[in-house]
């Protein structure tokens, strides 16, 4: 992969306020990943394809990514930027709503990253759920929220988001088949493993 292309997309994505992955979220993910590195990764959430070309990395060989991005310029952006880094044969990106594209896939993935609507985590959880492999791990980002989840903050505009994410917390908490840990990384972020 070409890094000093990839630095160039990280410093224009910051410019543009467009919300990357942090740097310490990623260390995490990296440091996860690579115990075991995966054939197929689902990110929900392409933007500029920032954090699809940085997972890359993390891919055994002959690993591909199936990212999912709604806005019409950043798939754009996205596709342009994965040539510059040279891994555009690595990462698939499916243009649309993820609400519409991931009921129509059915891969199997070895990890996912939710990193899109938060209002949508809830769908989104479920849906990876049903095309995570045993033993697979789904990651989700900006679970914390700026610390709105875990405050009774619910007078804001964003209650919607937070409520979401509450609920995407209990669901994953709860659930017998899954190990759930839940980071202060970043903006927030829960690692959930699949035990089968
Ligand atoms: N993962 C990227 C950042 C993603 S930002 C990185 O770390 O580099 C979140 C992106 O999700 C935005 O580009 C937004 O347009 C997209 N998005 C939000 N809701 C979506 C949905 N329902 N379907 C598809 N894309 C969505
Ligand atoms: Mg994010």
């Amino acid at each position: 992969m070409n890094k000093k292309e990839l630095e160039k997309i990280k410093e224009k994505a910051l410019q543009e306020h467009i919300p990357i992955i942090m740097d310490d979220t990623l260390e995490v993910i990296e440091e996860r990943l690579k115990q075991n590195p995966p054939k197929r990764i689902l990110e929900i959430g392409t933007a500029v394809g920032y954090s699809a070309i940085c997972f890359t990395d993390f891919l055994a060989p002959d690993g591909l990514i199936d990212t999912i991005e709604r806005e019409k310029d950043r798939v754009e952006e996205a596709k342009e930027n994965l040539k510059k880094t040279e891994v555009e044969e690595k990462v698939n990106i499916y243009e649309g709503d993820a609400i519409d594209i991931l009921p129509k896939l059915n891969e199997k993935y070895d990890a996912v990253f939710i990193d899109a609507a938060k209002g949508k985590y809830p769908f989104f959880l479920k849906e990876s759920l049903r095309m995570i492999k045993p033993n697979g791990v789904i990651f989700a980002d900006n679970i914390l929220y700026k610390g709105y989840v875990m405050s009774d903050y619910n007078k804001h505009k964003q209650r919607t988001a937070v409520r979401n994410l509450r609920e995407y917390i209990k669901e994953v908490s709860e659930n017998p088949n899954l190990e759930t840990e839940i980071l202060e990384v970043g903006d927030g972020l829960a690692i959930s493993r699949v035990k089968k």
